[in-house]
């Protein structure tokens, strides 16, 4: 029998997160979107593809690109389902871009874009490391989510 987390009739579902990067999305998502809304983390799930594995759902919002893209950084296997009158409306894969423009903050604390107003922007050089544009330097995935 399946352990079933209320349905959401409207929002999104992400699922096939890597089992304990759950929290991790779901620390984007309240950085993202207001504290009212309803959000449920399922954590080791059983997986075909992957043994264990995560599942956040969070009613009444439909992720928008910049969102998708910080989660692809903690969660590159996840799909992303929107669920509109209760049914899968859409479903895509998240994928980690090759430039990440205006969303994440460089950790380097002597970055030109920590110390003036200047917009961040991130080159994926390999699944592994991004590198900012601004002081060259190379980050993780994790350590820029
Ligand atoms: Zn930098």
């Amino acid at each position: 029998m399946p352990l079933m987390v209320e349905k959401i009739s409207e929002g999104t579902v992400i699922d096939h997160i890597k089992a304990g990067a759950g929290m991790k999305v779901l620390a984007i998502l309240s950085d993202a979107y207001p504290l009212s809304k309803m959000a449920a983390l399922i954590m080791n799930a059983h997986s075909r593809k992957f043994g264990r594995k995560d599942i956040v759902k969070i009613e009444g919002v439909f992720l928008d690109e910049k969102i998708a893209n910080r989660i692809s950084l903690v969660a590159p296997s996840a799909t992303i389902n929107m669920i509109r009158n209760s049914k899968v409306s859409g479903k895509r894969q998240v994928k980690m871009p090759d430039t990440l423009t205006g969303i994440l903050k460089c950790p380097n604390p002597m970055c030109i874009t920590n110390l003036e107003r200047a917009e961040t922007s991130f080159l994926r050089v390999n699944d592994r490391h991004l590198r900012c544009r601004h002081c060259e330097r190379l980050f993780s995935p994790e350590e820029l989510a």
